[in-house]
């Protein structure tokens, strides 16, 4: 019994010692670490626990692979881990047998780098015989050194306006940097500033930004320049806390625009940032919970060098060209040698994203209804789907709901309930009604629609208030802001040559 108590205090005591341990590493307290991991050795006696831990001593890694290799090391010894985590223990304590080849490759990789790029802070600091991590400032000089060699020439990388920083922000969101180019042109040449946006009317900069999709975004920056030029004097506010506070700016963007034209110390933590900093320090958090994001910041942090513009636009773009999803060119990469998924060959299971929630499938009969040479069109809600953009009077209804075929007696089906539709959303009765061949499929975040165009007449142009409607000239029907979905299904149709 006394014998049980004395394990069980001894247990505790190990335990306690362990979350001061890790706590004190993560504050990077190395000389802590040194004493702590000793005392383990004293109280544990397995040789191999020993060897693994004076490895992990003179091993040129980050706190977060110590962490994580102490973690499985300790839960295997334990005897509590699970087959896979004994295993991953093994393969652990195999990589790091060759802590010395390792060490001896990194050197002479900073070594070389020195001397290419002729950097004195690398060549002073590859003799780093006592070193126990990569210290923040490596990482900071190697991306440096890339970025300068193989940032591309972009517009918006040629200012630190904070104007067009922040219209290329927006609209890189969501949308491959080779199509914003020509927007981000266009956009800056009719509203040069933040005075003429607020001038703009949302029908004009929906009109603009016709193909970017995502028009929420578009919708904000007319709030955002509305409220700068009422309470700010037409100025971005140069502090985070005011930052954050404007419509569609988030952490990410305000840390863009801060670094970027203030040279604020600030992380600007995009998608791209996400993954490579959670394959160089070999984090496993789930990059699809918000709380990642956070914490992949505090991880930022102690990194930011001074030329803390050029470190962020570094890392966003080495995800960009270089960590990419799938196959990332590793041999390429500035952190070849100090990313610890490389290492470890599991660049292709960091990061760790947990599935989206499935797309809705929906079928959405679409009713192209023409009156003389005009067409009924109608406005979306600002707040669904369509964010208040233009398009055709349409029905949905779910795919698996769907029980006619194209079949004569399907079309009679459909038919008749776009008949009833219109004639009790817009008191309006048709003639000719042809169901075309027309389809497109069109997919959103949450939602796929299976688009089929109808086309219909009308033999006159009633009006009513409510949903929100419009006789236009076919000729004109290009002038209005249509979403992307009807644009790109009328297109299929002879009506197309009315639309660019
Ligand atoms: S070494 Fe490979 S996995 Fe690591 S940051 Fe570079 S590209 Fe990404």
């Amino acid at each position: 019994m006394k014998n049980m108590d004395q394990q069980q205090t001894k247990r505790l005591a190990i335990e306690k010692e362990w979350a001061t341990y890790k706590y004190n590493v993560m504050e990077r307290n190395y000389s802590y670490y040194k004493s702590i991991s000793k005392g383990l050795h004293d109280q544990i006696d397995a040789d191999s626990i020993k060897e693994t831990m004076a490895g992990y001593l003179s091993e040129p890694l980050s706190c977060e692979a110590v962490i994580n290799t102490l973690r499985h090391v300790w839960g295997y010894f334990r005897k509590e881990a699970s087959e896979s985590e004994k295993v991953m223990a093994h393969s652990l304590i195999d990589d790091f047998s060759n802590k010395l080849i390792i060490r001896e490759k990194v050197k002479v990789y900073l070594a070389n780098l020195a001397v290419k790029y002729k950097s004195d802070y690398l060549l002073e600091s590859h003799y780093f015989d006592d070193m126990l991590v990569v210290s923040d400032a490596v990482y900071s000089e190697l991306l440096k050194i890339w970025y300068d060699n193989n940032r591309r020439d972009l517009p918006w990388r040629r200012t630190t306006n904070p104007y067009h920083v922040w219209i290329s922000e927006i609209m890189c969101q969501q949308t491959q940097v080779a199509t914003v180019i020509g927007y981000y042109n266009r956009f800056l040449a009719k509203w040069p500033d933040i005075y003429a946006l607020s001038l703009a009317t949302e029908d004009e900069v929906f009109k603009m930004w016709e193909g970017l999709g995502y028009y929420g975004r578009a919708r904000r920056m007319m709030q955002l320049a509305h409220i700068l030029v009422a309470d700010y004097s037409g100025e971005f506010p140069s502090t985070y806390e005011q930052m954050i506070k404007l419509p569609g700016i988030g952490a990410y963007t305000a840390g863009a625009i801060l670094s970027i034209c203030f040279e604020q110390k600030v992380a600007a933590v995009d998608g791209n940032v996400m993954r490579v900093i959670s394959r160089v320090f070999n984090s496993h958090k789930d990059i699809a919970l918000p709380r990642t994001k956070a914490h992949i910041e505090q991880m930022v942090l102690p990194l930011l060098p001074d030329d803390v513009s050029s470190f962020n636009q570094g890392l966003m773009e080495l995800g960009a060209l270089v960590c990419t999803p799938t196959n990332p060119d590793c041999s390429h990469c500035p952190f070849e040698m100090v990313c610890i998924a490389n290492r470890l060959s599991i660049q292709n299971r960091v990061p760790v994203k947990s599935k989206a929630r499935k797309k809705i499938d929906e079928n959405v009969d679409a009713m192209l209804l023409i009156c003389d040479d005009h067409v009924l069109i109608t406005k979306a809600s600002s707040q669904g789907l369509l964010g208040g953009l233009w398009g055709l009077p349409y029905m949905t209804h779910l795919i698996s709901e769907v029980v006619e075929s194209e079949t004569k007696i399907g079309n009679k089906l459909v038919e008749e309930k776009i008949r009833a539709h219109l004639k009790e959303t817009y008191a309006i009765d048709i003639y000719g009604f042809e169901s075309t061949k027309c389809k497109y499929k069109h997919v959103f975040t949450h939602k796929t629609w299976e688009m089929r165009l109808h086309v219909m007449y009308s033999e006159s142009m009633v009006q009513i208030d409510y949903p929100e409607m419009k006789w236009v000239r076919l000729t004109e029907l290009d002038d209005y802001p249509i979403s992307t979905a009807f644009r790109r299904l009328i297109s299929k149709s002879e009506y197309g040559l009315y639309l660019k």
